[in-house]
């Protein structure tokens, strides 16, 4: 038993172990600042990223980019089961947070799959499972972004390869007769209510820069509905 007045002697392993609890909150201090900071990296990333880049385009279903970025848990199951390997989850220093799933048209476009696999893989929602009708996708919102290269805008030839790529043609693309300088002309022309954003049609542009893109609809939106058309 200790005396009246004697200074508590601790055993050595006690003191031992309080020097290591001591180094322990010391490690997990030091922890908690590296994790605050990577935290609020990602964070700023993540605010940054809610502005997607114009080029890149979100998987069928995808949800309005603030939900999609707060629901989509970079799993890449989508990506998996996309049997045309469209999909691709973004890296480090593209213009696209980290991790979520994307797919730039002039590469790989979607296939617009009747049984939207993509989405049925997706297993938060960040896909809205109640898409169940490929035709009904907004993915974006296909743009003639060069009427001087596109040839059948700059009266050079009369091309129709977009118009023939699409899978909702006649409805998304028609080809209209309009008269330009004295001549009659047929055009492409994108009708924004059917179109899915797919990319298919800026795929297959023939010029070398795609005259014809897919745009997030926020950035591509026309007050008229008609997404292209000559005026
Ligand atoms: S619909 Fe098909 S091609 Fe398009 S992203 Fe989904 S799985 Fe890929
Ligand atoms: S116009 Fe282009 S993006 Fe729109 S549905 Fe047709 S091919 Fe797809
Ligand atoms: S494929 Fe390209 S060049 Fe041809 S009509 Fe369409 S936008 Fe113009």
């Amino acid at each position: 038993m200790a005396l009246e007045g004697e200074k508590k002697r601790w055993p050595a392993t006690a003191v031992l172990s309080a020097t290591t609890r001591r180094g322990a909150l010391a490690r997990l201090g030091r922890l908690l600042i590296a994790a605050v900071a990577v935290g609020a990296a990602l964070a700023d990333y993540g605010r940054r990223g809610r502005a997607l880049a114009a080029t890149a385009i979100r998987p069928p279903g995808a949800l309005p980019e603030p939900k999609f970025l707060a629901a989509c848990v970079r799993c890449g199951l989508c990506v998996r089961d996309c049997p045309y390997d469209t999909l691709r989850l973004a890296e480090m220093g593209e213009p696209v947070p980290v991790g979520t799933p994307f797919f730039l048209a002039r590469d790989i476009p979607c296939e617009m799959c009747e049984d939207i696999p993509c989405v049925k893989a997706c297993p938060t929602g960040a896909l809205d499972p109640a898409l169940t009708d490929i035709k009904a996708a907004d993915m974006g919102l296909a743009v003639f972004v060069g009427v001087d290269r596109c040839y059948s805008f700059n009266g050079i030839g009369a091309c129709r390869a977009c118009f023939i790529a699409c899978p909702v043609k006649g409805e998304a693309i028609t080809m209209e007769l309009l008269v330009k300088d004295g001549r009659s002309v047929f055009l492409p022309t994108v009708h924004a209510e059917a179109c899915t954003g797919c990319g298919k049609c800026e795929k297959d542009c023939i010029t070398e820069e795609a005259s014809i893109k897919v745009l997030p609809r926020r950035l591509a939106q026309t007050d008229t509905g008609l997404a292209g058309r000559y005026g």
